[in-house]
């Protein structure tokens, strides 16, 4: 096959803080290559070390079937040539090698969409979000409503018992009641 019967790929980045509608967006691009009669494979993080069925849900309960696996390399256990597209959301939970799977996929001609928080609660970038931000081809940055303010939030606050967490606090808090806002950059605090 010569170069020029290769179909380009591509990579997509659908990405923004908690409540943006990451997935509710994910789940309207796979809507379309269900009618477009594309072969597709959705994967997610898995949060045990097996993968299994699972479903991509978004705030407004439309679904869609996903693999919810532990490692990226997997993704080559479920993937076969005649796959036009493949979908990975919570891109950002993966181990660093999804990024050159990535690539490969894009360089074979298929197309990736992937969806993920771009930053953490503290507001600093997850690095594989930002690497493949900085690969794709199409990216897609939502915006939530701040809380606070009304305001476009672009970061997501991280509050433990209803306070902003510090840089210091652990990331699990035993016993604490845990909840997460989206929040403008003027809104959004981080305590050192
Ligand atoms: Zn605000």
């Amino acid at each position: 096959m010569g170069h020029d019967d290769l179909e380009i790929g591509s990579i997509e980045m659908i990405t923004g803080p908690m409540f943006a509608g990451k997935s509710e967006e994910l789940l309207r691009r796979i809507n379309r290559l269900k009618y477009a009669k594309k072969k597709y494979l959705v994967f997610k993080p898995s949060i045990d070390n097996r993968y299994s069925e699972t479903e991509v849900v978004s705030h407004n309960k439309r679904s869609s079937k996903a693999i919810a696996i532990s490692k990226s390399e997997e993704i080559y256990k479920f993937y076969t040539d005649d796959i036009d597209v493949i979908c990975i959301d919570e891109v950002q939970f993966f181990d660093e090698g999804i990024v050159k799977i990535i690539d490969e996929l894009a360089n074979k001609g298929k197309r990736v969409i992937c969806a993920g928080l771009d930053c953490d609660f503290k507001g600093d970038p997850f690095q594989i979000s930002a690497t493949i931000l900085a690969k794709a081809e199409y990216v897609t940055k939502l915006t939530a409503i701040c809380c606070v303010c009304g305001r476009e939030a672009t970061m997501t606050q991280r509050l433990v018992n209803g306070v902003p967490v510090s840089r210091k606090d652990p990331v699990v808090l035993v016993g604490a009641s845990e909840s997460y806002e989206a929040r403008c950059r003027h809104c959004h605090i981080v305590k050192d």
